[in-house]
């Protein structure tokens, strides 16, 4: 079963990085429309893009029947959750090729148990770890370990099942709110208690058809609802790519020991992975080691690197190639460029906000892209309708600091009540040093 151009698109997903997938995927001549179920506010105004809100994203047969329908020829599921629950299984079955792993691989995000002791596996480099589905042996294993721990619930968390505790009491009232009390429900069943490492953080974004790999430039994001990285964790307030700190030879060394190393392993282990891979890193001390994988695009870097990819890169032609397994012989060029992505969210975020305020989001110029995550269209007007509202996107050629200074051009672009931004996105990257006091925020 072969895909057949013109692609006619099914689209799973309502949030930034689904808006940014469709805006690089209607610039494609090969595609013909797309229908993002449930989609956004950006989607909706998005060229070759339908929004169809009367499906459940989580409904698969409802979605063939959807696909069906339209002659859909190809499925993008967005968010790990489809992938998990075996979206691209289900859809092949019934004739139709999407872009992602199988079920079998998406274990590599649903299950963190089954990513730490295939890492082992493989001697890809990680946190030293054990995994527990016993509450007894786990809370014995955390009074006798020497050093600082991490706690993370195994199964799909919503980004919240990861805990820093900062006292042993603390990790004892961590493993008991996730084995005991399932705060984060079946999650919880089982555990991973890993090593604390220190270290700079980067994502690294790579398309792969389960042989060759093709990877986007590493980006940072922000984690914290606060500047200064303070306060509450979040999806991501912003993001920036390429981050300074992986240089070339560390990049290449990442794709060498480590991401290369994890996909001809699933191939090896008879999963092979196809779709794009996340892979988080911690670069320590003693070199670069991995956090976690998700199997697929990040959000917000999927707003901060897709712009960094040139005209002529077409990405349903590199995602069919993945698909098809011949991701070797298409282009994927990637201009020297940097990008970065200012979320903004709902006065509140990430407890809780307000929802139905009335937006006013003006054209950008080139350069600048508006990513809509939580915003619809409602009687024609535009509406926030989540935490994580919208955001603006640059790249710039002469520097970060340019790229970031039109993001925040891009966000006076974007106005509706109590609206919050960080202003200090990549100040990571700003740090200052002796011979440089620039400032550390942006109006
Ligand atoms: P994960 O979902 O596993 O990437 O964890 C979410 C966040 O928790 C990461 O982005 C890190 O900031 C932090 N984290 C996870 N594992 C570790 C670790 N072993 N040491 C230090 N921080 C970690």
């Amino acid at each position: 079963m072969g895909v057949e151009f013109p692609l006619r698109v099914l689209l799973i997903g309502n949030g930034g990085r689904e808006h940014a997938i469709a805006w690089k995927l209607s610039q494609s001549p090969l595609v013909e429309s797309i229908i993002a179920v449930p989609g956004n506010g950006g989607t909706a105004i998005c060229p070759k893009v339908t929004n169809n809100t009367s499906v459940s994203a989580e409904d698969f047969p409802a979605l063939l029947e959807l696909a069906r329908k339209n002659k859909v020829n190809y499925v993008v599921p967005g968010p790990e959750a489809p992938l998990v629950a075996g979206a691209v299984d289900f859809f092949e079955n019934a004739g139709i090729k999407s872009f992602g792993p199988s079920k079998k691989a998406a274990q590599m995000e649903g299950s963190k148990t089954f990513s730490k002791d295939f890492m082992k596996k493989h001697n890809i480099p990680t946190a030293a770890y054990e995994n527990f589905s016993d509450y007894d042996k786990a809370r014995e294993y955390l009074d006798r370990v020497q050093h600082d721990v991490v706690i993370k619930a195994s199964g799909l968390a919503a980004g919240k099942g990861v805990i820093i505790p900062t006292s042993k009491e603390e990790a004892h009232k961590a493993l008991e709110d996730i084995m005991q009390n399932k705060e984060f429900g079946s999650a919880g069943d089982e555990v991973v208690i890993e090593e604390f490492l220190t270290g700079d953080e980067l994502s690294i974004l790579t398309f792969s058809d389960g042989y060759t790999i093709k990877s986007l430039p590493p980006a940072q994001d922000h984690k914290r609802i606060g500047e200064g990285d303070t306060g509450l964790n979040t999806g991501g307030m912003g993001c920036y790519a390429p981050t300074n700190i992986a240089t070339p030879d560390l990049v290449a060394q990442i794709d060498r020991d480590i991401i290369q190393p994890t996909i001809d392993g699933m191939r090896k282990d008879r999963m092979p992975f196809v779709g794009v891979l996340f892979t988080g890193l911690m670069i320590t001390s003693t070199g670069p080691k991995v956090l976690e994988y998700n199997v697929r695009f990040g959000d917000p870097e999927t707003q901060t690197v897709l712009p960094l990819l040139s005209q002529d890169t077409d990405l349903a032609k590199i995602m069919v190639a993945c698909s098809e397994r011949y991701l070797d012989s298409v282009l994927m060029k990637v201009e020297p460029n940097y990008s970065a992505t200012v979320v903004v969210a709902a006065g509140g975020y990430p407890e809780s906000y307000a929802k139905g305020d009335e937006m006013n989001v003006q054209t950008p110029p080139e350069g600048i892209n508006i990513f809509h995550a939580g915003t619809k269209l409602a009687d024609s007007k535009l509406v926030t309708a989540g935490g994580r509202v919208i955001a603006a996107s640059a790249t710039a050629a002469q520097s970060l600091r340019a790229a970031v200074d039109k993001a925040y051009e891009g966000v006076k672009l974007i106005q509706f009540n109590k609206m919050y931004y960080r202003r200090d996105i990549a100040h990571r990257a700003f740090k200052p040093t002796p011979d440089t006091k620039e400032a550390l925020t942006y109006a």
